[in-house]
C-alpha cells in the first residue's frame, strides 16, 4: 500500500525525507511511476490531477497542495466518493499575509504616485490621508482571517464578509449576499480571498464596484473567474475605483497584450500572492494520510457541496 505524490516536483524531496523520517513505513512513489494502481491509497495533488484518479480503486484520501481545489473539483478524473483536503499551511498564510499587508501600505502611501515623480525626477510630497481607511476582506478563512489580524494589528479598522455568520474578536461580520452591500459601502480597500464556486464566479463585477466609496480600491488574491476584467477597466477609468492590485486573472500566465499589464492604475502580480512548494504543510499531509488509512475525517477536508 503506498502513497503516490504526484504534484510539485521541485523541492519535493524535503517532504519526502520529513515523510520518512516521521513515518519509516510509508511507501511513497513519484508520478508517473505508481506501480501497481491498486496499491495506491493516497494521493497528494496540486491545481489538476495528471491522471483519471478514479484508476485507483483503493484511494481512500487525497491531499492537495493548493488551498483552492476548484481546478480539481471541477475536474471529471476525480473519484467522487474519495475525502480531499486542501491546504493549510502556517507559511502560506505568511506569505498571502505579506502580500497583503504590502499592498494595502502601498495603496496608502500613494507608492504608485512616488514612483511616478521619481521616474520624472518630480519632487513631489503628498500629505496622508487624514484618517486610514477601512479594510474589507471578502472570505474570511484560513487566509483572511490572518490577513485580518495582522491588519488590525496596526490599528486598521477591519470588517469581513463571510457565508455563514459568527465572532471575531475585533472584526465586524457580514454575511450572505443580503449584507453585502452594507459591508461594501462601509470598506474603501476591498481584499478578495473567497474560494472560486458558483456563487463567487463572476462577483468583482460593476454592482459591486459601484456600491464600494468612490475612489476605493480592490486588492483581488482569489482565482481569476471571479473577476468581471472588463468591468475593472470602466471602474478605474471612470473614478469610481482609484487602484487595483490583481494577482489571478481568467488567464494564466496573462497574455502579453491584455490591457492591464500597461494600464495605469492596476498592479499586475503573477499569481505570487502565496505560492505551494512542495514540503509546505508537510505534518498536515503525514496526518491526513494516517487519518485516510484509519478511514477518519482528514483536516481541512473539502465540502464538496458548498465546493470549498
Ligand atoms: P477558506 O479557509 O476555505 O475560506 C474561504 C472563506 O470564503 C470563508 O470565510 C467562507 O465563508 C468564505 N466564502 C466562501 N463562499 C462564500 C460566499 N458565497 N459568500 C460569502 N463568503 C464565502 O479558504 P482560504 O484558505 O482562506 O483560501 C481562500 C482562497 O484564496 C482559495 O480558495 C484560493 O482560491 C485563494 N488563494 C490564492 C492564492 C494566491 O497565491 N493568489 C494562494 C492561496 C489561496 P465561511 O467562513 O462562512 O465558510
Amino acid at each position: 500500500m503506498a502513497l503516490l505524490y504526484a504534484a510539485e516536483t521541485q523541492g519535493a524531496a524535503v517532504l519526502f525525507e520529513f515523510l520518512h523520517r516521521q513515518d519509516p513505513s510509508i511507501e511513497i512513489r513519484v508520478w508517473p511511476d505508481c506501480g501497481q494502481d491498486s496499491e495506491i491509497e493516497f494521493v497528494v495533488v496540486s491545481g489538476e490531477a495528471p491522471t483519471d484518479l478514479r484508476r485507483f480503486v483503493n484511494l481512500r484520501g487525497m491531499q492537495s497542495t493548493w488551498a483552492g481545489v476548484n481546478a480539481l473539483l471541477n475536474s471529471r478524473d476525480l473519484p467522487p466518493d474519495v475525502p480531499l483536503a486542501r491546504m493549510v499551511a502556517d507559511e502560506m498564510s505568511n506569505w498571502m499575509a505579506e502580500y497583503v499587508v504590502y499592498h494595502v501600505l502601498d495603496i496608502i502611501r500613494g507608492g504608485s504616485d512616488l514612483r511616478s515623480s521619481q521616474a520624472e525626477c518630480i519632487w513631489q510630497q503628498r500629505t496622508h490621508l487624514a484618517s486610514k481607511p477601512a479594510i474589507g476582506i471578502l472570505g474570511l478563512g484560513e487566509l483572511g482571517q490572518d490577513i485580518a489580524r495582522k491588519l488590525l494589528g496596526l490599528n486598521f479598522d477591519v470588517s469581513g464578509w463571510v457565508r455563514t455568520k459568527r465572532q471575531f474578536e475585533g472584526i465586524s461580520i457580514y454575511s450572505g449576499p443580503g449584507e453585502l452591500p452594507e459591508f461594501l459601502g462601509r470598506n474603501s480597500i476591498v481584499v478578495c480571498l473567497l474560494p472560486l464556486t458558483e456563487h463567487t464566479r463572476g462577483i468583482l463585477n460593476a454592482e459591486l464596484f459601484a456600491r464600494m466609496p468612490r475612489g476605493s480600491s480592490i486588492i483581488h488574491v482569489g482565482r481569476g473567474p471571479q473577476l468581471m476584467e472588463g468591468d475593472l477597466i470602466k471602474a478605474l477609468d471612470t473614478g469610481q475605483l482609484s487602484r487595483a492590485v490583481v494577482d489571478v486573472f481568467a488567464q494564466e500566465p496573462l497574455p502579453e497584450h491584455h490591457p492591464f499589464w500597461s494600464h495605469p492604475k492596476i498592479t499586475v502580480t503573477p499569481h505570487v500572492a502565496a505560492i505551494s512548494r512542495a514540503g509546505m504543510g508537510a505534518a498536515l499531509i503525514l496526518e491526513n494520510y494516517h487519518r485516510a488509512i484509519a478511514g477518519r475525517e482528514l483536516l481541512h477536508q473539502v465540502d464538496r457541496t458548498s465546493g470549498y
